[in-house]
C-alpha cells in the first residue's frame, strides 16, 4: 500500500511514524515550508496527559524524548488579576502521567525526526489527478513554480492544518465558526525572573491571561478579550503596549506579582505578541470514497481551552497508525477517533464558558473544582486505546 501524506504536522508525523517499519506499506510525506523553517516558528504549548499517553503506549522512544525535552505540567491554578484564588486541580490526581510545557519548534523537531528521508520540503499541493486504476496523485508545485507529480497514492492523508488545501479541493472547506474572542500568543524568551512555574489563569474581569514557564528560560502568555461581535478584529494601530495593560490591570487595585510581570513583559515584546481568534470548524474524516483521511486540524479545528488542538492531533496520528497496520480503512479511523472527538470538542467548548461574551469567570471557574468537571477531565486525560484494543 502507498500512503502519501500532504502536510507534515503533527499527525502525519506520528502516523507516519506508526507506519514505518510496516512491511507492505510505503509512506512519502510532503510539505510546503522548507525543513529549516520550523526553527524558528511558533511559541509555545502544553500537551495535555491524554497526548503523552498516547505517545508512551504507542511510541514510547518518542515519549521519552518529549519528556526529556519538555517541563512536565502537573498544576492548573485559576485566579483573579489581583491573586485571589478560584481553582487549583493537581493534574496527577485526574491523570496517569503529567502533561508537557515545551516549544512548538522543540515539539516539531522531534516529530519530525523519524521522517528523515521519507518526507520532501518546499513543495505545496495544488491539485489532484487520478491514474487509470482510480489512484491520486497530488499534484504538487515547487517556489520556482515547476509542477511535480511524485506518484500515485492508495490513500492520500490530510495534514496540511487548517486551511487544508487538500480538504478543500476535495470535500469543501467551511468558514470556521467564532464565538467572538480574540486570542493572543507571545513566546517570552527572557523568562528567567518569571515569578510562577506551570500552567496558570489570572481573569481582570472576562480578560484572561494564561501562562507557564518553558524550558530554556522562556516562558509562553497567552491572552484572551471577549469581542461586541464574533467577526470583530483588534485593529493593527490598537495592539500597543497600552492596551496590554489596560485589557490586565485591576481598575480599582494592584495586579497580583504574576499578573504584574506578565504585563511587563507584554509590554517589552508588544511587536512580537500573535493575535488571532477562537474558533472552530466542522469535523470531516474522509472524501473520495474513502482514499483521503482527514487529520489534525485538516479534520477539525476545536477551540483551544483545554490544550487539545496538537494533543488531538497525537491521538489521531497514533490511532490511524494502528488502524492502517492492520489493513483497516479510514471507516474504521472513523468509527474509533469520531466519538472521542465530539466529546473533546464539546467539552472544550463548554470549558470556554469563563472566556466567551457573558460568562462569568468567577463562578465559571470555582465551578471547574466541581467533581462533575474534575469527571469529564479524567476521561479526557486518560480515555486512550490501547495497543492491544486494535488486535482481534
Ligand atoms: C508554523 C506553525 C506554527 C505553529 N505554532 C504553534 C504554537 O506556537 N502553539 C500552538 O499551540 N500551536 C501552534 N501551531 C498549530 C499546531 O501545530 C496545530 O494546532 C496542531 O499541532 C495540529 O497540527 P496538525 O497536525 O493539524 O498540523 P499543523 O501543525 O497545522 O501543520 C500543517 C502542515 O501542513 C503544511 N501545509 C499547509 N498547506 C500545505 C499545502 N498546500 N501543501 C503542503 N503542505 C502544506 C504546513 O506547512 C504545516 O507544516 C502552529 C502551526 C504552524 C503550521
Amino acid at each position: 500500500m502507498r500512503i502519501g501524506i500532504i502536510g507534515t504536522g503533527v499527525a502525519g508525523c506520528v502516523l507516519a511514524e506508526m507506519l514505518a517499519a510496516e512491511p507492505g506499506v510505503q509512506v512519502d510525506a510532503f510539505d510546503l515550508r522548507p525543513a529549516e523553517a520550523v526553527a524558528a516558528a511558533g511559541t509555545g504549548l502544553a500537551l495535555a496527559p491524554n497526548a503523552l499517553k498516547a505517545l508512551r503506549l504507542h511510541l514510547p522512544a518518542r515519549h521519552a524524548v518529549v519528556r526529556a525535552s519538555s517541563l512536565p505540567w502537573r498544576r492548573w491554578s485559576i485566579a483573579t488579576a489581583t491573586g485571589d484564588r478560584l481553582c487549583a486541580l493537581d493534574l496527577l490526581s485526574l491523570a496517569e502521567e503529567p502533561g508537557a510545557r515545551l516549544r512548538w519548534s522543540t515539539l516539531f523537531r522531534l516529530v519530525q525526526a523519524p521522517l528523515a528521508g521519507h518526507s520532501r520540503h518546499g513543495l505545496a499541493l495544488e491539485s489532484l489527478e487520478e491514474d487509470a486504476i482510480g489512484r491520486l496523485v497530488p499534484i504538487l508545485r515547487t517556489p520556482s513554480g515547476a509542477v511535480v507529480r511524485p506518484a500515485a497514492y492508495d490513500l492520500l492523508v490530510a495534514d496540511d492544518g487548517r486551511h487544508s488545501r487538500l480538504r478543500a479541493i476535495t470535500a469543501g472547506l467551511e468558514r470556521p465558526r467564532r464565538p467572538g474572542v480574540a486570542l493572543t500568543r507571545l513566546l517570552v524568551p527572557d523568562a528567567e525572573d518569571c515569578p510562577f512555574d506551570d500552567y496558570g489563569q489570572w481573569f481582570n474581569g472576562q480578560r484572561q491571561l494564561l501562562s507557564y514557564r518553558l524550558p530554556e528560560g522562556a516562558a509562553l502568555i497567552a491572552g484572551t478579550v471577549p469581542l461586541p461581535e464574533p467577526e470583530a478584529e483588534v485593529a493593527e494601530a490598537a495592539r500597543t503596549a497600552e492596551l496590554q495593560q489596560q485589557l490586565y490591570a485591576p481598575a480599582s487595585a494592584a495586579p497580583c506579582e504574576a499578573v504584574a510581570w506578565m504585563i511587563a513583559a507584554l509590554q517589552r515584546h508588544v511587536t512580537r505578541i500573535r493575535w488571532g481568534w477562537m474558533q472552530e470548524s466542522p469535523l470531516r474524516r474522509s472524501a473520495l470514497g474513502g482514499r483521503v483521511l482527514f487529520l489534525g486540524e485538516a479534520a477539525q479545528v476545536m477551540v483551544p481551552t483545554l490544550g487539545q488542538g496538537t494533543s488531538q492531533a497525537i491521538e489521531d496520528g497514533v490511532v490511524a497508525g494502528a488502524v492502517l497496520r492492520r489493513g483497516g480503512t479510514t471507516e474504521d479511523v472513523a468509527a474509533w477517533r469520531d466519538a472521542r472527538v465530539a466529546f473533546v470538542r464539546r467539552f472544550s467548548l463548554e470549558a470556554s464558558d469563563t472566556l466567551l461574551p457573558g460568562g462569568d469567570p468567577v463562578a465559571g471557574s470555582i465551578a471547574k473544582g466541581s467533581g462533575a468537571f474534575r469527571e469529564r477531565l479524567q476521561r479526557l486525560y486518560t480515555d486512550v486505546p490501547e495497543p492491544a484494543d486494535f488486535r482481534g
